[in-house]
């Protein structure tokens, strides 16, 4: 059963017993067992986040001298383990923009190339971003779909088949290299 915002419980021991007893009972009895001896104060879940592709590729990112990178710009679903590492993506290519600025400028901020440099970063980022939602949910979708006989078709035969290692393999990804200067200001 889909836990959404309104169906979660909120008190720890509530949702430890609701994990031993409605969504994990079948698991394996070590993994129970973690559940069962977690200290409660530590225990508390939350909705997954999404953001929609097309709000990705087509919204506002970048104001002026000011963006957003990681889950602010592109919550994603988890199933291909890529939040995080886009996350850094994210940092290393913001880094590379910013740093390329101030270079360019003699060891200054300047402010119009620096909204241009983030602009370029934001350009650089959406369609990335945009293609790890689109394939960690779409991956999601499958792995938690039916039993019916067309949906294991689906799932066993096309997806992990022919699609998922094309989805799997986006987690290689070159960020380019990070410009670096040397202790007197001047390029490397
Ligand atoms: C259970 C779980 C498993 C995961 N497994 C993986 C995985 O295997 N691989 C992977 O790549 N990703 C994984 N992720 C996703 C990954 O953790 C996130 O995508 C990543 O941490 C996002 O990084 P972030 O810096 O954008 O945000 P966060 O890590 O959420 O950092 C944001 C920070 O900002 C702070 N903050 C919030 N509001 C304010 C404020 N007003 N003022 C100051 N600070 C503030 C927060 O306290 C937090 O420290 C997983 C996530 C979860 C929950």
């Amino acid at each position: 059963m889909p836990i959404s915002g309104e169906n979660m419980a909120r008190e720890p021991e509530q949702i430890q017993r609701e994990v031993l007893e409605k969504y994990a009972e079948n698991f394996p009895s070590i993994y129970l067992d973690v559940v069962r001896h977690a200290d409660l104060s530590t225990i508390s879940w939350a909705p997954l986040m999404y953001r929609h592709p097309w709000r990705i590729i087509f919204g506002n990112l970048n104001k002026g001298n000011i963006t957003v990178a990681g889950d602010a710009m592109h919550p994603m679903t988890p199933e291909l383990g890529q939040g995080g590492g886009s996350s850094l993506e994210d940092a290393v290519v913001l880094g590379r923009h910013i740093g390329n600025s101030i270079i360019k400028n003699g060891g200054q901020f300047v402010e119009g190339d620096m909204a241009k440099a983030i602009d370029d970063y934001v350009k650089e980022r959406r369609w990335r971003a945009a293609l790890l939602v689109t394939g960690s949910y779409l991956s999601g979708w499958m792995q938690h779909g039916g039993a019916k006989w067309w949906e294991r078709f689906i799932r066993d035969r096309l997806f992990f088949k022919y699609i998922f290692g094309f989805l799997a393999g986006l987690a290689h990804y070159n960020c380019g290299n990070l410009p670096a200067v040397s202790s007197s200001g001047k390029e490397d």
